[in-house]
């Protein structure tokens, strides 16, 4: 579906299981340059308005999704409405969902040392039959970061979900996206801090 301009960000107008149904086709599909998903919340769409990188970054994305009812709202004002939030943790959930049916290997990348596993295990629990292909801390130094691309490259997951804050875990998919080795990759902010809980 086409963009539609909120405040000089293209945000495409799908509803939560339209956004799974197309970043289930980019996982069949098995795209060697990683598709990034953004869900954008308004703090990443205030802070656009003054980092022209990160709008750019948001405009080059593969599907941004409006991840705020006052973008949802501002839609309607502005005429062109979107059918719903599209929350972060909601896509996580039917990722999983969806995942666990059709096999595709989940990696965490994010938060404290321990969460992003214990995040995984709370989802394998909820999903069961779901995938894990790995998980690891976001705190790494610049010196561990080929270490980091490396042990997901080598897990070859099907999805990759990224909890390093954002814009933080933006610029990293969208700087690594030709070496990641994933079809599609998602910025979850502090969502493995909530479902590890
Ligand atoms: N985080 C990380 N590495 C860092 C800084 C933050 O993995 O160097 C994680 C942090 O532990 C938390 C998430 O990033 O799990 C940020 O969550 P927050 O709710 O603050 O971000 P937002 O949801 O607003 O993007």
């Amino acid at each position: 579906p086409e963009r539609r301009n909120v405040l000089g960000v293209g945000i495409h107008p799908l509803t939560l299981s339209g956004a799974v149904e197309l970043i289930g086709s980019w996982i069949n599909s098995g795209s060697p340059v990683t598709r990034q998903v953004v869900t954008l919340n308004p703090e990443m769409l205030y802070r656009a308005q003054s980092d022209p990188a990160l709008r750019d970054l948001l405009n080059g994305a593969d599907l941004v999704v409006p991840d705020g009812h006052g973008i949802v709202w501002a839609g309607r004002r502005l005429g062109c409405p979107f059918p719903e939030r599209v929350a972060g943790i909601d896509l996580i959930s039917s990722l999983a969902e969806r995942g666990a049916r059709q096999g595709w290997r989940f990696y965490l990348l994010g938060a404290k040392p321990g969460v992003a596993a214990a995040a995984a295990e709370n989802l394998c629990r909820s999903y069961p039959g779901l995938a894990i292909a790995g998980a690891e801390h976001g705190y790494f130094r610049k010196d561990e970061l080929a270490r980091v691309l490396a042990g997901i490259r080598a897990a070859r997951p099907d999805l990759l979900l990224v909890g390093l804050g954002s814009p933080r875990q933006e610029f990293f998919i969208w700087a690594h996206r030709r070496e990641l080795g994933v079809p599609v990759a998602i910025g979850v902010g502090g969502s493995f801090d909530v479902i590890s809980g």
